[in-house]
């Protein structure tokens, strides 16, 4: 499509969006009565106006029921995750079965780590993302240190090649290969949080089971932004948040996904819990730990409710919308119009004072895109702040904006790179 930096231009675009009147659902962050132009759904997910419905309808349950709400009521507790199984599978192309939302994602991370990360003398390394997410390092140091190896030894990290922001797939591909017979897991991340490179899952996966290792993505930027298909593609694991592009807020409960090909593999340790128990015999609270069947059996401790509600008025959200393929429609026009006015920015500057690490090509990448800012990097973000844009920062000097489908529209974009524009000409005075 040919792009303009045209208001009338965006506004048309909007008005030929099927899913603009979705951004109505949500709830904008303001200053002084005036709306943030919001693009950082890749850090926290918008509140849906249903939000606090579904909360009051648990508050009403335990109100008037209390323990009784276990199992009486719309919404027994006992089955309540049951409810969320199905929608959270279409959103990462898994069965129902093969999901459930439990505790939060490092600690998911860890849990199925214990299951999936299971070294021997000669097959104890797991190839990672350089620059992952600091958490996923500090999870998977303390992992392999847990099984008694030193992460220098272990932790093989892919890396960029020198002047390049993003890593090649050959050479990801090529690094499992190298270390084929030492490799016990493949862990990535679906979508790098700092440049916005979605990774080639289908074939990370495909090499890392050429090499025998166990292959698992931690899908926090990838889950609810762009299209997966964990079963089809074989992923044997998985997990995200759901308070990044799923908006089940602050804190809010993860999921998991494992593979079915697993349920019956009864030698898989696991980090136990009553709620893991088969469902039919828990509160037999007999001793001798039997799982539930599929990724139910992963559950520790009593499920969350109120984090479950929040998530479950968001996934509604989802489903209204068709889950992701129409939204991936929008996404990948919304994000090319974000890179364009960038250039158009660049132009009128006549120089490149915002330089995009974010693949060009849609099939690389989601929503965010991740921005050098040349000169006077953080003043330009605490402008755009001050200007009602919000996207968010990263140290040294790198602005993540992500319009997000559900919620963005193309004025959006246009209105940011307006602001930028008129931003960049007052606070860069010299350049080098
Ligand atoms: C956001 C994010 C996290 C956050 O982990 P929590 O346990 O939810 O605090 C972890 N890993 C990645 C890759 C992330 O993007």
């Amino acid at each position: 499509m040919l792009f303009e930096n045209q208001r009338a231009f965006a506004q048309s675009l909007d008005q030929q969006d099927p899913l603009h009147a979705f951004r109505h659902e949500f709830l904008f962050p303001q200053q002084n009565g005036i709306p943030f132009i919001y693009l950082c759904g890749n850090s926290l997910g918008l509140q849906p106006k249903t939000a606090r419905s579904y909360v009051d309808q648990q508050l009403n349950n335990w109100e008037n029921m209390a323990v009784e709400g276990w199992f009486e009521g719309d919404t027994p507790w006992m089955y309540y995750h049951k409810e969320l199984k199905r929608l959270m599978g279409t959103i990462v192309g898994a069965s129902a079965a093969e999901v459930c939302p439990m505790n939060t994602l490092t600690v998911n991370l860890h849990l199925l780590m214990v299951s999936f990360y299971r070294p021997t003398a000669g097959r104890f390394k797991i190839i990672m993302e350089a620059g992952a997410f600091p958490s996923d390092q500090y999870a998977i140091e303390s992992q392999v240190r847990f099984h008694g190896y030193d992460p220098k030894d272990a932790i093989i990290e892919v890396a960029p090649r020198a002047g390049e922001n993003t890593l090649s797939t050959a050479d990801i591909l090529a690094a499992i290969a190298d270390n084929g017979e030492q490799i016990a897991l493949v862990l990535f991340g679906g979508i790098n949080y700092f440049t916005g490179q979605w990774f080639d899952m289908p074939a990370i996966t495909q090499a890392g089971h050429a090499a025998g290792a166990v292959v698992g993505f931690d899908l926090a930027h990838a889950a609810g932004n762009v299209p997966v298909k964990l079963h089809d593609w074989d992923i044997d694991f998985a997990c995200w948040c759901s308070y990044k592009y799923q908006n089940a807020g602050p804190g809010g409960i993860s999921g998991i996904f494992v593979h079915e090909k697993h349920f019956s593999d009864t030698s898989l340790h696991r980090f136990a819990g009553w709620w893991g128990y088969n469902e039919q015999q828990r509160f037999k609270m007999e001793k001798g730990f039997i799982p539930e069947a599929g990724a139910d059996g992963w559950q520790v401790s009593c499920t969350q409710v109120i984090p479950m509600a929040l998530y479950h008025a968001s996934l509604k959200i989802f489903e209204k919308a068709g889950f992701i393929e129409p939204l991936r429609k929008k996404s990948e026009q919304l994000t090319a119009y974000l890179c364009y006015i960038i250039g158009e920015v660049n132009k009128q500057l006549g120089f490149e004072q915002y330089k995009i690490i974010t693949p060009a090509t849609a099939e690389d990448r989601g929503a965010q895109v991740s921005i050098v800012a040349k000169h006077n990097a953080k003043e330009i973000f605490n402008a755009l702040m001050a200007h009602h844009v919000l996207g968010d920062w990263r140290e040294p000097n790198v602005i993540r904006l992500s319009p997000v489908p559900l919620y963005n529209s193309f004025e959006d974009v246009f209105l940011a790179g307006e602001r930028l524009m008129t931003i960049s000409k007052t606070i860069i005075t010299h350049r080098n």
